[in-house]
């Protein structure tokens, strides 16, 4: 940063501000231009890409600069912002002219943050939150903010987990914290790659709505928030909603990575919406309703009631096509009102947004006499509820012309008629216009010259041009000659100087006064913004309404029925974006069963099978139902899940420094811990990322505990067959598998999913379907051979279930052991899928021979998988 020596007074100017906003870009405006100095230049012309000089170069240590056209800054500053920056904006208060030598005056007017950024264009259908947390004996305050829609909402968690949780899930951009937030829980959300901003002093000089807030700290939190948007903004936030307290235990609980593991919002390879429930969803047909589909699949419902009600409605569009077609026609037509409605408060809106205003309010009377049209009770009580904010639309209508100008200040935005002073003005100005084309003709007449012109600029204001050609015809006792041109010349007549001071006035007075009215008119919607923002809410639920009942068509899904006890029957289920992505209904229906005395399907089957769909298929109804929507199946009775606990796929949790087992474990660990009887647990292959017998036992304790402690419903897939024989024990348990089947050593993929274990596994056979080298899947048939003869058959549980007697550092996966080929290769291989090999016969050392007939005298039967265990790792070390 900056040397010490003496700096000009602009740079002390400079200075004082940057040290107000030290995490921030300072662009300080300097004529047309915004400049950065210091190290702010030498990162932000990085970034930006600006060509980096210096200020006083003369000097040994010139001052680093950059800078963007004044014009041009808006983009500059999204640029930044996006790359997660915050943004000071030090603008010239006063016209340098006025300053008379001295300073000019400036100020800091905004400054823009990646929570707090009003306007993405491109980013309609998201969210943009911003939360604050406050941390009181490990409760946590969280309270959030969307500041172009003006929605806020505040709740307590009472840990750290579900605290990163809530604020993943919320995807925000930045989180406030107070100076005296604990250090320790801070390392943590900044592991989380959170943009954490300090306030330190909380501003109580605002109105804000507080009354339904449930708690003292909440109440805290939301006022840290407030001040934060207050000291960033610097303008009127009346556009925020009074804060509404809630719970995350009102809605069906997933947590982060259930959401991402269930590919909600993101595909997990792509990261974008395209193969997600959301973009299977949307069918919305305004920005708001894509923003509200969004809320409702983060938080799904618990209320029965409520969801019936929305049942009922996707029923009542269902069964009302051409309603809904021209509903659909008309709310195309509305804008994005809860941000229009942001924008009329923030004092951001401009001649052409108050048209989209003024468009969409004009939809509402159709709107609402299609819906009411239909007749159905409980959508006449719903849709009568809507105010049609007829005055601001018809304010609107008579004030602002159809095709406004961005600029508010440059007039041609307010209509005639509207006002009598300014119709007296915009009089003035066109008659004078007319005049002076009276003025031309009379000129042209006179001077008989015909190509004489009126023209204007700001310099010598209107004048009248002569070319070259035919000055001798000039009457230079009434022109003036003002300036000479290469082919012109320019004259005034006093005559002219007198018309031009009234046209002149009477402009520029008609844009002050179009400004003034316009300011007017936005004060007047702005008293009105909480009836906009109603009438927002109405039109975002049914849109999200009409697109459940989109797709619920287009697919043929059926309402679900809610049971109220612990029982789970869905027939014919289909996992609806598969189904989507494959062609011509070759999506293969399954039934899911848990009746009232099974916790847990084991699931079994091939890799590839279908098991993982499966069992994802069972989550995404849930969801579906849950937010209201019909799901994909011919009938399904459901229960309320409280809770969805995910443990799918492989996923290192390299920013929180975990590796993939160990976030396996963690999720398992948080199921067991957390999961009630309510509570939906899909676990997929867990165990896996460790050596095979370990994962095999923790498997099996993990079923065993959910069977005995836990009681949720529980689809467990596996590869480990021997966990199929903890049927016999534990009466909770119930086998399926999904089928294949083998025709002429090719597997057949047939997704069905049927009671009772899987008979083997092919992993082999996927292995050849993907392409794998011949000699390797050679190699591996012989090496599975081998070791079906030679491995321990864990045939009861008790047995598998002596984890804590094995030396952890002699286990080794026995699968990793290729050199017992070579040692049994004379033996006849049992899997005859592929071709045989042809192999070099080796003799066998003295050592080899040894181990070979160890081997082959082992009573299996007789000893436990922990004595085999031991076993192969001598004749391992042996054979080493
Ligand atoms: P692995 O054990 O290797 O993880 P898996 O048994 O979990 O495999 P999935 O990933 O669920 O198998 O399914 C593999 C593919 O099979 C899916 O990508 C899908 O294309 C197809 N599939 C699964 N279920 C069905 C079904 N019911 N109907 C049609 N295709 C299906």
């Amino acid at each position: 940063m900056p040397q010490k020596t003496k700096e000009t007074p602009m740079m002390e100017q400079y200075l004082e501000y940057k040290k107000q906003y030290p995490d921030a870009f300072l662009l300080y405006r300097v004529g047309d231009f915004y400049e950065m100095f210091y190290d702010d230049a030498v990162k932000g012309s990085q970034i930006l890409e600006l060509t980096l000089t210096s200020r006083n170069k003369k000097a040994d240590e010139g001052i680093p600069m950059c800078g963007v056209p004044h014009h041009a800054i808006e983009g500059y500053i999204d640029t930044l912002v996006d790359k997660g920056y915050k943004v000071a904006v030090c603008d010239q208060l006063e016209n340098p002219a006025d300053a008379q030598g001295k300073m000019v005056k400036r100020g800091v007017t905004r400054v823009v943050t990646p929570g707090t950024i009003m306007d993405k264009a491109n980013q309609a259908k998201e969210n943009n939150y911003i939360t604050a947390i406050t941390a009181h004996k490990d409760v946590f305050g969280l309270a959030y903010a969307d500041l172009s829609t003006g929605e806020v909402k505040v709740t307590s968690v009472k840990n750290q987990l579900d605290l990163t949780n809530e604020l993943q899930n919320l995807d925000t951009k930045e989180t406030v914290i107070s100076g005296n937030f604990p250090q320790k829980y801070l390392d943590q959300l900044r592991k989380y790659g959170i943009l954490i901003s300090k306030l330190d002093e909380l501003d109580d000089n605002y109105s804000f709505d507080f009354s339904q807030i449930s708690s003292d700290q909440e109440v805290d939190t939301v006022k840290l928030l407030i001040s934060y948007l207050i000291k960033t903004q610097m303008r009127s936030l009346d556009h925020l909603k009074p804060a509404q307290s809630y719970e995350t235990s009102a809605y069906l609980l997933m947590d982060h990575s259930a959401q991402s593991n269930l590919e909600l919002f993101k595909n997990i390879r792509t990261n974008k919406k395209s193969g997600t429930l959301l973009w299977l969803l949307d069918e919305t047909k305004t920005a708001m309703g894509s923003r509200l589909l969004k809320q409702w699949l983060a938080r799904p419902l618990i209320s029965v009631d409520k969801l019936k009600e929305r049942q009922h409605f996707v029923q009542v569009f269902l069964d009302n096509y051409f309603q809904r077609s021209s509903f659909q026609d008309y709310l195309t037509k509305v804008y994005d009102l809860e941000r229009l409605a942001g924008r009329v408060a923030y004092g951001t809106v401009n001649g052409r947004d108050l048209i989209q205003l003024k468009t969409s309010l004009q939809q509402v009377p159709e709107i609402k006499s299609i819906l009411l049209d239909i007749g159905d009770d409980e959508l006449t009580a719903f849709v009568e509820k809507i105010d049609e904010v007829a005055d601001i639309r018809d304010l609107i209508d008579q004030a602002i012309v159809e095709e406004a100008p961005i600029s508010v200040t440059g007039g041609g935005l307010i209509k005639e008629g509207y006002n009598d002073q300014l119709d007296q003005y915009l009089d003035a100005s066109k008659n004078g216009k007319k005049w002076l084309a009276t003025l031309k003709a009379k000129e042209q007449d006179e001077t008989g010259i015909n190509n004489l012109k009126i023209g204007y600029n700001k310099v010598f204001g209107y004048y009248i041009e002569v070319s070259r050609a035919n000055i001798d015809k000039v009457p230079e006792d009434r022109y003036t000659r003002k300036q000479t041109l290469v082919n012109a010349e320019r004259y005034i007549t006093p005559e002219l100087k007198e018309k031009e001071s009234m046209i002149l006035e009477a402009e520029e007075k008609s844009k002050g006064l179009e400004y003034h009215l316009f300011d007017q008119i936005r004060q007047k919607i702005k008293d009105q913004i909480r009836r906009i923002q109603a009438l927002a809410n109405i039109l975002s639920q049914l849109d999200v309404l009409q697109s459940f009942a989109v797709v619920s068509e287009d697919y043929h899904y059926i309402a679900p029925e809610f049971v109220d006890k612990h029982e789970l029957k869905i027939t014919n289920g289909r996992h609806p974006v598969v189904e989507k992505v494959l062609s011509n209904n070759s999506y293969i229906p399954n039934d899911v069963n848990f009746d009232k005395d099974t916790d847990i399907l084991l699931i079994t089957g091939p890799n590839m099978s279908g098991k993982s769909t499966y069992m994802r298929q069972l989550a995404l109804t849930v969801i579906m139902a849950q937010i209201g929507c019909f799901v994909p199946a011919e009938s399904a009775k459901l229960p309320i899940f409280d809770h969805i606990f995910t443990r799918i796929g492989a996923a290192d949790d390299l920013i929180s420094g975990d590796s993939t087992f160990m976030v396996e474990m963690r999720e398992a660990n948080d199921a067991l811990k957390n999961a009630t009887e309510n509570s939906l647990i899909i676990f997929d292959e867990i165990g896996r990322g460790t050596a095979t017998y370990d994962g095999m036992a923790l498997a099996q304790a993990i079923i065993e505990y959910i069977d005995k402690n836990v009681h949720a419903m529980t689809m467990f897939s596996t590869h480990y067959h021997e966990l199929t024989e903890l049927k016999s024990q534990l009466p909770g348990l119930k086998n399926v598998h999904v089928d294949a089947s083998e025709e002429n050593g090719d597997l057949v993929f047939l997704h069905k999913v049927l009671p009772g274990p899987a008979d083997k596994s092919y992993g082999i056979h996927v292995a050849k379907l993907a392409g794998l080298p011949e000699e390797v899947l050679n190699s591996a048939s012989k090496i599975l051979s081998t070791l079906e003869k030679t491995s321990v058959h864990t045939t009861t549980s008790e047995s598998i279930h002596e984890p804590a007697a094995v030396e952890p550092k002699p286990i080794e996966k026995v699968e990793e052991q290729p050199e017992t080929v070579s040692a049994v290769e004379d033996d006849e291989q049992q899997l005859s899928l592929f071709p045989e090999p042809k192999v070099s016969k080796k003799k066998l050392s003295t050592k080899e021979s040894q181990v070979v007939k160890e081997i082959s005298e082992q009573d299996l039967m007789g000893i436990t998988p922990i004595e085999a265990i031991n076993l192969l790792y001598k004749w391992q070390k042996k054979l080493k």
